[in-house]
């Protein structure tokens, strides 16, 4: 029989069992929610965002003020963003970091100050460049010398008299983390950033190049060097590694041209909990082992050190919420060994959840309506889409009397769930349901089919 308790990680703060076997968040008990909100569903725990947001502001806040420096903590919104979480964010204390037009527009309708917005993306339009500078964004986060020139010319085109753009330029160190150890190479083969790397024939790198043309323009405002080295990281080694490399280059800047850029983005990509028995990056240890790090490179350089900047999405959100789904069928398979294996079909799959489709990620999954049977069984849950490579929880033990109509939770899902969801197979998004207090609210209503079918213009 099933304790009653708090489930711990990596389920939302506040989930707990109840005596009779079912799981409640924030006080709501998951089959209300089921019955009210239809299935699946994001239930995303309130007080647990607007905690870990403090929580990673306030650590990097007291571990920056150890050395000297100044920090502003930045929500990653491509992780999750509406309006609501956005509010929530800034009301803790953060800024909010938007990649494209279309989350720019979420953060602004929330009322975030422009100020308190970043923008990047590795090739914004000249009308995403335009409006961010319309609404004073407080910096823009470059990637390419393209994108230097653009920038440029969205501010003459804003007429003599226009504020030059606050600007970042994000580089690549050759750092590269996610999992458990972070690797360095010295050329990297992906699209974001300019390299810190000098070219086989010499010369400038391409991030000293981006550096010094964005210092020759009037139109812009260097703000600093930018880098972020990966997602779901374990290891804080890489941070200090990344850190160390754009301090210098920091340095050999203002050696070469007697600027010396006041800020520092470190980026985000700090790992959570998805399984029970993983160890989330703690974030007291990453704040203290980052701002030495700062100390030690700019004391090394003999530079004042920089304000810092950090951009966690994932370890604010995605421990927050969890998927509700309704089990449809379930199936028995013998796999090659001879085990079987119970297949759990649910009523939603890589339409709300891409992650395990589209690289592997593993998540855990638990039977909340119901205790279910002591005796368990090795099951794999998957969707309801053709393809069938649809698996949202590749191998987990579920109760071996788990049956359709049970209720089913996958955990950790508030990062990159809603965020990447599709309408594959014409299925309506769900919906993203807060839950505070014992109260729900509704901050993305589910998608219709009404809603697909008026995109199609027949
Ligand atoms: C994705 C991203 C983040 C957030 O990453 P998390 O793993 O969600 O913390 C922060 N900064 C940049 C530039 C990113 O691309």
């Amino acid at each position: 029989m099933t304790t009653a308790g708090p489930l711990g990680l990596p389920w939302p703060a506040s989930a707990e069992r109840g005596t009779d076997g079912a799981v409640r968040v924030a006080g709501v008990d998951v089959r209300d929610l089921a019955v009210a909100q239809g299935t699946p569903a994001y239930v995303l725990d309130e007080a647990d965002f607007r905690a870990r947001a403090r929580a990673l502001r306030t650590a990097f806040e007291g571990a920056c003020a150890q050395i000297g420096a100044e920090v502003d903590v930045y929500y990653a919104g491509k992780a999750f963003l509406s309006v609501a979480v956005a509010r929530w964010a800034h009301e803790e204390g953060l800024r909010v970091d938007t990649a494209t037009g279309g989350e720019l527009a979420v953060a602004l309708r929330a009322g975030v100050p422009g100020a308190d917005i970043g923008l990047h993306g590795n090739t914004k339009s000249d009308s995403e460049i335009a409006r961010a500078l319309d609404a004073g964004v407080g910096r823009i986060i470059v990637d390419s010398l393209v994108e230097v020139d653009r920038v440029v010319a969205a501010v003459r085109a804003r007429g003599a008299g226009a504020e030059p753009a606050p600007v970042m330029v994000r580089v690549t160190t050759g750092v590269h983390a996610g999992g458990h150890e972070y690797i360095s190479t010295a050329h990297e083969d992906q699209k974001f950033g300019l390299s810190v790397a000098t070219p086989a024939g010499g010369g400038d790198s391409p991030a000293m190049t981006a550096l010094t043309r964005v210092l020759e323009h009037p139109e812009l405002r260097l703000l600093g060097i930018h880098s972020h080295i990966g997602s779901q990281i374990l290891d804080p080694a890489g941070f200090a590694v990344a850190a160390r490399t754009v301090l210098e280059l920091r340095a050999a800047l203002a050696a070469r041209t007697g600027y010396l850029a006041p800020e520092v983005d470190l980026g985000g990509g700090f790992g959570i909990a998805y399984l029970p028995g993983d160890v989330p990056l703690d974030v007291e240890r990453i704040a203290k082992e980052v701002a030495a790090a700062v100390d030690a490179a700019c004391a090394a350089l003999g530079t004042p050190v920089p304000r810092l900047s950090f951009e966690p999405g994932r370890a604010i959100v995605g421990p927050t919420t969890l998927t509700l789904y309704t089990v449809g069928t379930v199936k028995p398979v013998t796999i090659d060994d001879g085990r079987v294996r119970l297949y759990v079909a649910v009523d939603g799959g890589m339409s709300d959840n891409i992650r395990p489709a589209l690289y592997g990620a593993h998540y855990h999954a638990a039977l909340v309506s119901r205790p279910g049977s002591p005796e368990t069984v090795l099951a794999r849950v998957v969707g309801k889409h053709c393809e069938s490579g649809d698996v949202v929880v590749h191998e987990v033990q579920l109760p071996a009397d788990v049956a359709a109509g049970d209720l089913l939770a996958v955990a950790a899902t508030g990062a990159y769930g809603r965020s990447m969801a599709s309408n594959y197979n014409h299925v309506p998004r769900p919906p993203v349901v807060a839950v505070r207090d014992g109260a729900t609210r509704v901050l993305v209503r589910r998608e219709t089919e009404d809603d697909l079918l008026a995109l199609d213009l027949g």
